[in-house]
């Protein structure tokens, strides 16, 4: 089953964001959002987490076991 169709919320995307491409849709099980905050679960590689860290350069990502955050503005 394919993941649905996912658009960031984060406004600042540095390029194209890694968790809309294909690849990452292979990996990730589902992906909420909270607010411009992102929830990514799945088999999220560290390859995806540098580009992810990558493209927002802006925002605070972390990996903790199958979930991927990207977190809200400090403020
Ligand atoms: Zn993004």
């Amino acid at each position: 089953m394919t993941r649905p169709a996912f658009t960031c919320p984060v406004p600042d995307h540095h390029s194209t964001c890694p968790l809309e491409s294909p690849d990452a849709s292979m990996n990730i099980l589902w992906v909420e959002t909270v607010g411009t905050g992102v929830v990514a679960h799945g088999a999220v590689t560290t390859t995806l987490l540098t580009a992810v860290r990558a493209a927002h350069p802006t925002r605070y990502a972390t990996l903790d076991g199958n979930s991927l955050t990207i977190w809200p503005p400090a403020d």
